[in-house]
């Protein structure tokens, strides 16, 4: 039986999804790996994915398609740009992949695009001609999808949401060296900073935070009427409702699904990000639905699958 593996590549180990060509996902392994430069390492991997495969009953010439989600820029072509966060040669590894999977397509995938083909597969966006996935984590990733294709860009920054502009009048630095990009209000470093800043300008003691990125406490906070969390998190939703709306000005798309860790709290602001988008957007996009993803952090792992299962045809 013909079978697709989704590789969701992080910075200290390795997911691996099995999947049927229709999308169930069947098993999943984690492979330990360090960085992914020498022929050694990947001969972790492909020995990781020759014992998931060997566990299942299944022989590597069964596999037709291995996507590899990558936390960086992929172009059109499947060309791996810079990658910031992650030491890995993708030449390297696709070609010992290749080796031992002669049958198979392969295909790299950036993660939030990876994400947004993984909910139109089997998640959320089933169905859907276009949507655009925003994940929201440490930082603000995007996946556009418009007449049924994953929009990556002539240069593979297609989808990144997170830099758009929001703010001209911001003096902070945004990660990519701009400033005044959606990520720094809307990821969840952005949500509690915001939320220290206004504890601090009401002078009140913000909840015990267990880091930079705890946003968890903050909407624990806001559940319990602490107002520095409610503004905190107005203030999420009024610069990310307002970059929706430019995003609808550029594609209309049918939904917004919202996934990423602060996807998670996704009830707690839903309607105060109804309410922002509709302020913003032009008339005809307000019938837009705005809704929670649904495959959760599987969704690279099964996007980055399907999508070097189409490219097989
Ligand atoms: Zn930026």
């Amino acid at each position: 039986m013909s079978k697709v593996l989704g590789i969701d590549i992080g910075g200290t180990s390795i997911k691996v999804g099995m999947f049927s060509t229709d999308g169930k996902l069947e098993a999943v392994t984690k492979i330990p790996t360090g960085e992914i430069v020498s022929e050694a390492a990947f001969a972790v991997v492909t020995e990781g994915l020759k014992a998931l495969l060997a566990d299942n009953g299944v022989t590597p010439d069964e596999v037709i398609a291995i996507g590899l989600d990558v936390p960086g820029p992929v172009d059109d072509d499947g060309k791996v740009g810079m990658l910031a966060n992650i030491e890995l040669d993708p030449e390297g590894l696709q070609a010992a992949i290749k080796r031992t999977f002669a049958n198979a397509n392969l295909a790299f995938v950036n993660d939030a695009n990876a994400a947004a083909l993984g909910e139109l597969w089997q998640g959320s966006a089933k169905g859907a001609n276009s949507f655009v996935l925003i994940a929201i984590g440490t930082g603000v990733g995007g996946g556009v999808v418009a007449n049924g294709k994953l929009v990556s860009g002539a240069f593979g920054a297609g989808g990144e949401i997170g830099h758009i502009t929001v703010n001209r009048d911001e003096t902070a630095n945004c990660g990519c060296g701009r400033k005044g990009c959606l990520e720094q209000y809307a990821s969840a470093t952005g949500i509690v900073r915001a939320y220290k800043k206004a504890c601090a300008a009401k002078g009140t003691e913000p909840v015990e935070l267990s880091g930079p990125t705890d946003t968890l406490s903050v909407f624990n906070a806001h559940r319990a009427g602490d107002e520095a969390a409610v503004e905190a998190i107005a203030q999420m939703c009024d610069y990310l409702g307002y970059a929706m709306a430019q995003i609808s000005a550029v594609t209309d798309p049918q939904m917004y699904l919202i996934g990423g860790g602060v996807g998670g709290g996704f009830n707690l602001y839903a309607e105060d990000l109804r309410n922002a988008f509709r302020k913003y957007c032009l008339a005809p996009s307000v019938a837009t639905r705005i809704l929670p993803a649904s495959l959760g952090n599987d969704a690279a792992m099964y996007g980055c699958a399907y999508q070097a299962l189409l490219e097989r045809g």
